[in-house]
Order: structure tokens, then C-alpha cells, then sequence
């Protein structure tokens, strides 16, 4: 089954403590749409500027990613920089231009409204809704958010987490929508403002869980020496476990959702070993596969020695 994949479609500068990249594609719609597109076909909505490069519009064709719902308009395409600190969890965006995201009001191709599964990458929680609104009875609806929508855009981000099935954010986002010190309670928390299910990411110390009542899984990120660029991680891992549901699974239960978070760790692994999409454009099956099973026989604790 397709998945449709709404976000945004950036250019971006990325500046780490060792290493400075301009004019690098990204947004969290890039990210979601490859990842996801590892386990099926994938629906893109976005929109570009005239600087954008054609070149991209040929790769995600080559990658059964249809962009049948990306508008390409006169002016520039949305711009991100940011910058991280030694640790290469915490970062500051150091300029946005919204650019031609500026007047976005995204309208789905007919052939896109019966999509089952969707994940609405990280935008604007009324962008999010609107995409919604369009949808017919779609079966599973993922949404990522950031700390900007909470600050900025609360009552339309309480409004959308209403009509999701999963919401993904990190651990920071998650304490301070909720104000709870313990992520544990903050998680519980989320799933009753409407989330039947919510993934918490802890960026190199894994991510959990939360499902009804007692449901509740943890898994640990996979274990990499060097990390090269974290941008879109989060994307990453949103899309994989989005596009692995959509691919594999019919009615989504809670393990189905523990194996999507393993999935979406692998991919998010991968992204980081280099700048940009460019780990993740030259990714294998096969690969996945290989860290799938080795993150599996790492996660055991019955074993004889
Ligand atoms: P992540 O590292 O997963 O949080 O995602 C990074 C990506 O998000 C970058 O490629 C940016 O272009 C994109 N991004 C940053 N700020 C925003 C925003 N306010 N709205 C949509 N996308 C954004």
C-alpha cells in the first residue's frame, strides 16, 4: 500500500562542529518520502521554488516516490540553516525563509485522497490538517511535530493530535507539551490528548513506546562511532516506520509498532553517516536488512554464552 508523505521540501546549510555544507537538499518531507520509499510506494506533497533542482524530480521517480502532488512555483524554494553544538543532539537554527512555503496551501491530486496510510512529516499543524481534510478515510495517520509548533501553534497542534493515530516527536518536544519532568508520564500523558500511539525519540539513546494501558516498549539507537550530520534523523525515522506499516501491514497493532520503531531506527542510523540525503540515496535493502538483524541479536537478553 502507498503512503503519502506531506512536508516540507528545503534547501539547507548545515554547520557542525567540524564540517559547514551549503545548498544541501533536505526538508522533512525529503527525508520521510526516502526512507519511506525503502517499503513502499510513496505519495510526495510539497512545494518547490524555481531554484530547485529538476535532477530531483528524476531521482524520486526512479524511487517509486510520485510527485504528482509537489508544486514547483515561481520564486525561491523554503530555506533552513542550523547549527550544531559538540554533542550533535542540541542545535539552533540559525535562519528559516519561508519562501515559497509562504502562501502553501497544498491540494491533493484526486488520484492521492484514498491514500490508507499517510505521514504528515513535520509543517505547520494547520498545513497538517488541512492535508487532513482532504483525505477520505484514511486507516493509520502518523504526524511529527517540533518544539516551534508548541511554542507557536498550540491550539492548532492540540487540535490535529485528535485526529492521529501516531505521534513521533522527541524527548524535549514531549516534556514540554506536556510539562512533565518523567518522559514515562509525559508519553502517557500525549496518548490522552488523542495519539492512540506515540514514539518518544532520545536521538543516540533510542527511542519508546506508548501504547494503550500497559503497552510500552523501549529499543536503544544503533551504535555509531562517527555521525556526520543529523539532520533529519527524526524525518528518517518517521518515515521508515510509516512507509514499513504501509508496505506490510494491514490493521496496525502494537507489535507491528514495536518492529516499525526497529525499522525506523535503522534508517534514521543510516542517515546520519553522512550529509544530507546522501547516505540514504545510496542505501541497499540488502543493508537494511544486515542492521535490521544485527540491531535484533544486540536487543536480546536470553542468550547462553
Ligand atoms: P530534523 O533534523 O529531523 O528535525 O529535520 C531537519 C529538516 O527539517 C531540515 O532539512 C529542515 O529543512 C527542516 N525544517 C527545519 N525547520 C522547519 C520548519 N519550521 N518547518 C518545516 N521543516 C523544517
Amino acid at each position: 500500500m502507498s503512503v503519502l508523505v506531506v512536508g516540507s521540501i528545503a534547501i539547507d546549510t548545515v554547520k557542525t562542529p567540524v564540517e559547514e555544507h551549503s545548498d544541501l537538499l533536505g526538508g522533512s518531507a525529503c527525508y520521510g518520502a526516502l526512507a519511506a520509499s525503502f517499503f513502499s510506494p510513496v505519495r510526495l506533497v510539497g512545494i518547490v521554488g524555481s531554484d530547485f533542482p529538476d535532477s530531483e524530480f528524476s531521482f524520486w521517480e526512479s524511487r517509486k516516490i510520485d510527485t504528482g502532488g509537489v508544486q514547483r512555483v515561481n520564486g525561491k524554494t523554503f530555506r533552513w540553516s542550523g547549527e550544531y553544538s559538540w554533542d550533535l543532539n542540541t542545535r539552533e537554527t540559525r535562519s528559516i525563509a519561508l519562501n515559497v512555503f509562504d502562501n502553501f496551501k497544498p491540494k491533493l491530486p484526486e488520484t492521492y485522497r484514498q491514500t490508507d496510510f499517510i505521514l504528515l512529516a513535520n509543517i505547520a499543524p494547520s498545513l497538517q490538517a488541512h492535508v487532513l481534510d482532504q483525505m477520505e478515510s484514511p486507516r493509520f495517520v502518523v504526524a511529527d511535530t517540533m518544539d516551534l509548533w508548541i511554542e507557536t501553534a498550540r491550539s492548532d497542534l492540540d487540535a490535529l493530535l485528535r485526529r492521529v493515530n501516531l505521534l513521533i516527536l522527541n524527548d524535549s518536544e514531549a516534556r514540554e507539551i506536556t510539562k512533565e519532568t518523567s518522559l514515562i508520564k509525559a508519553g502517557r500523558r500525549i496518548r490522552k490528548m488523542g495519539p492512540e500511539y506515540v514514539a518518544i525519540k532520545k536521538g543516540e539513546h533510542g527511542a519508546l513506546l506508548f501504547g494503550e494501558e500497559d503497552q510500552f516498549f523501549s529499543c536503544g539507537a544503533y551504535p555509531l562511532e562517527d555521525i556526520h550530520d543529523p539532520t533529519g534523523a527524526g524525518d528518517t525515522f518517521a518515515g521508515g516506520m510509516a512507509g514499513y506499516l504501509a508496505g506490510t501491514v494491514k490493521t496496525v497493532r502494537f507489535s507491528d509498532l514495536r518492529k516499525a520503531m526497529i525499522y525506523g531506527s535503522v534508517l534514521a542510523s543510516f542517515c546520519v553517516e553522512a550529509f544530507s540525503l546522501e547516505r540514504l540515496r545510496e542505501l541497499s535493502v540488502k543493508e537494511i536488512a544486515r542492521r535490521y538483524e544485527t540491531f535484533k541479536s544486540m536487543s536480546q537478553f536470553e542468550v547462553s554464552v
